[in-house]
């Protein structure tokens, strides 16, 4: 029998890649999106394909579905720290209400649900590399909070409908992603440098661009969680890249591959911004024989590509 999965937020970068991931393994696809961050020309090439199924709804408010639905990813949620600190309620409420009704809705169709958390439960992170046993290191109150703490509260309503009413569940924690169908103005290190470059215009490294991220390749992270959906892991698996550098190598790596003349500028670094950041992903080898296989040059090359055609 053919599998129908959901996708909330399947209008975004990533679940817009996870759209295109199903429908090529043949499974039926809805997406529920209200485009708050993504975009239709993410979904187009999709419309006409008969097996796949767009909606348009805030997935906060209830939602029924007459057909069995088997798998729900979560992906609705602004992830980009300017569209969270834009749009400060709806992170918190789609983290919480949004997670809520896919927990109901995956106990009605007897579902499976994953979770796409990420590495931000872990905060400004005291242990590094984090494992999936690290608590973190949040600010509840600090501009980061509305994000971190929704995603801390979705894991924690996650597991508990897991314990309690023993639904099929999987959590993600997601690191730093990126690659085609970023959104060019939301604000994150790649796009923005990336827009940078290839203008000529400054490359503008927030502090002293001594922090550090890992970065993961979209098909990359896409492999991943499918393989998690499919595995029997239910507590939280990291799935990311650990190739560690600083934020300044990252603006020279882009001023490489572009062949850019622009220069590199120093801006204010923002607040609880993460001083460190790199997955621990030994059990995701282990549990889901998962890891990248594609470097950050070849990546962002392909990435590069895409955004020169779009600019
Ligand atoms: P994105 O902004 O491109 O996609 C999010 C999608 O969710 C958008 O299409 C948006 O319109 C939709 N959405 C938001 N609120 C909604 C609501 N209430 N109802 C319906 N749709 C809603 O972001 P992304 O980078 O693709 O991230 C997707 C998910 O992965 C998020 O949950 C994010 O927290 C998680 N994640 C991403 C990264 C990353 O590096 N990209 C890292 C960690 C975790
Ligand atoms: N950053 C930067 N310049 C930019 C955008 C981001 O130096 O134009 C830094 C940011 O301060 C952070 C890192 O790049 O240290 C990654 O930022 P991003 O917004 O992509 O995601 P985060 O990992 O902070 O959630």
């Amino acid at each position: 029998m053919k599998k129908r999965v959901l996708i909330s937020g399947g209008a975004g970068f990533i679940g817009s890649h996870l759209a295109d991931h199903f429908l090529s393994k043949d499974y039926d696809v809805i997406v529920v999106d209200n485009f708050i961050t993504g975009k239709p020309e993410n979904i187009q090439h999709l419309l006409g394909n008969k097996n796949f199924k767009l909606i348009r709804h805030d997935i906060t408010k209830p939602v029924k579905f007459s057909k069995k639905i088997d798998y729900i990813l979560h992906f609705a949620s602004p992830a980009s720290p300017i569209d969270y600190l834009k749009l400060p309620i709806q992170t918190l409420k789609v983290g919480a209400l949004g997670t809520y009704i896919c927990l109901g809705i995956t106990m009605a169709h007897k579902a499976r649900l994953l979770l796409a958390s990420t590495s931000e439960v872990y905060g400004d992170p005291l242990v590094h590399p984090q494992p999936e046993s690290y608590w973190g290191n949040v600010n509840p109150i600090g501009p980061r909070g509305v994000y971190d703490e929704a995603k801390r509260y979705a894991e924690a309503i996650t597991i508990a409908y897991h314990k309690v009413h023993k639904v099929q569940t999987r959590i993600a924690r997601i690191f730093n992603t990126y690659g085609e169908r970023m959104r060019l103005n939301d604000g994150r290190v790649v796009p923005n440098f990336i827009y940078q470059a290839l203008k000529n215009k400054p490359i503008t490294v927030y502090g002293k661009g001594d922090q550090t991220r890992s970065f993961c390749y979209v098909q990359d992270l896409v492999k991943g969680l499918y393989a998690l959906l499919l595995s029997d892991i239910d507590t939280p698996v990291n799935l990311g890249n650990p190739a560690e550098m600083t934020i300044l190598d990252f603006a020279k790596t882009i001023k490489r591959l572009t062949s850019s003349r622009s220069r590199i500028i120093y801006m204010p670094l923002p607040a609880d911004d993460p001083k460190v950041r790199q997955p621990d992903i030994r059990l995701a080898k282990k549990a889901l024989k998962w890891e990248p296989g594609i470097s950050l040059d070849e990546g962002l090359k392909r990435t590069i590509n895409w955004f020169s055609r779009n600019i």
